[in-house]
């Protein structure tokens, strides 16, 4: 029965006896490594195999197993990236972004609009890292990593703790009403937070006529829920306005601009830069207004760097400019030292 096969020695294991193709051994006088038990009758066959034989197998089988070995060291390398390194780089930053807030590093920069007479009517209040080491750090740095881990709600608080703390001294300096503009995540429209929030600030400028609003992009839509539908009542209640922000760059359907009842919609730099360029772009910039005048809602054009857009955007009936050619951001103690001491 037993034989040999490319020159290994196949066994049959019977009756408690070994036997190769030559003679019976006794059980134990030799080791195997590999068994073939039958199911049906009282017998196995065994080889035993060599170092040799290993290593003849790894001869015969080298690219493969050099391609496996490389695909293990890779699949390692990243798993060992991903469990240790990365989220700790996260982490770190995570705990830097949280602390910056902490320490109020993450400060408050504004950038006035104006009406159609080029008064200036408000300011939007934009964030800036001023980071010990590396100056300032724009808020396309932060803004992504603070909405991922939720610090984006400690940081729009702090910055309206800033803005209300800096302004409250300069109450007197407000004649007219002047609104004051927050962007905000849509994480933070299931927070009644952001209503005690609002109205904490409103109280503290309560002798200065500043109205309230909040920015919310078309990029990220807020959920369809009870807490939101509420929480946005209870802010128009208390006359705090909402604008969506970037319009035109985000999937908003007009059943989404209803239901939340946005009362200001901002049209993205995006469609004003193609003012004055080739007629199809134009078409998209009008067909825009002509639905925001359609919507009832007031419109603030963003990003308006030239005279030729300013011009464009009035005569087409656009309520609010803002941009660089009117003001560029600044600092909030910036904008009181220059603006403050003069009549709004
Ligand atoms: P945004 O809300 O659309 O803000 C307008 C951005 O356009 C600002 O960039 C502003 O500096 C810039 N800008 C204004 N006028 C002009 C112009 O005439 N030309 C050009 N080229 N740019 C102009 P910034 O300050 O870097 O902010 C970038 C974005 O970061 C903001 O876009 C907003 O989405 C986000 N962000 C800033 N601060 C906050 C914040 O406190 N909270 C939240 N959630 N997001 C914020
Ligand atoms: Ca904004
Ligand atoms: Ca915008």
């Amino acid at each position: 029965m037993a034989s040999v096969i490319e020159g290994q020695h196949i066994l049959l294991h019977i009756d408690g006896k070994i036997m190769d193709d030559q003679q019976f051994f006794e059980p134990n006088s030799t080791s195997v490594s590999l068994t073939l038990n039958s199911s049906n009758y009282p017998y196995s066959l065994s080889v035993k195999l060599t170092y040799h034989d290993y290593i003849e197998h790894i001869q015969d089988h080298k690219l493969l197993l050099v391609i496996y070995f490389l695909f293990l060291c890779g699949a390692l390398s990243w798993g060992a990236y991903r469990l240790m390194n990365k989220p700790e780089t996260l982490e770190t930053l995570e705990t830097l972004i949280a602390s910056a807030i902490e320490n109020e590093e993450i400060i408050p920069y504004v950038q006035p609009y104006v009406d159609k007479d080029s008064n200036m009517v408000g300011v939007e209040v934009l964030a800036r890292w001023l980071h010990p080491s590396k100056g300032v750090i724009n808020p396309d740095l932060f803004i992504p990593l603070a909405e991922d881990s939720g610090l984006i709600i400690p940081m729009t608080k702090s910055l309206m703790n800033q803005v209300q703390k800096k302004l409250s001294p300069h109450q007197g300096c407000f004649s007219q009403e002047f609104n004051i503009s927050f962007n905000i995540s849509a994480k933070h429209c299931t927070r009644s937070e952001l209503l005690e929030d609002s109205l904490g600030f409103l109280n503290a400028l309560s002798k200065a006529k500043v109205a309230l609003s909040f920015e919310l992009t078309e990029r990220e839509l807020i959920e369809d829920t009870r807490e939101a539908r509420e929480l946005f009542d209870a802010l128009h209640l208390h006359h705090v306005q909402l604008a969506i922000d970037d319009f035109g760059t985000g999937h908003a359907s007009l059943n989404y601009l209803n239901l939340f009842h946005f009362d200001v919609l901002k049209i993205d730099r995006s469609f004003v830069q193609m003012v004055g360029t080739n007629s199809v772009s134009m078409h998209i910039v009008e067909n825009l207004l002509d639905l925001a005048v359609r919507l009832d809602m007031k419109t603030v054009a963003e990003g308006v760097e030239t005279e030729e857009q300013a011009k464009y955007l009035r005569s087409h009936g656009v309520d609010y400019l803002q941009g660089y050619f009117f003001f560029q951001p600044m600092p909030l103690d910036e904008f009181i030292n220059t603006y403050l001491d003069v009549s709004l």
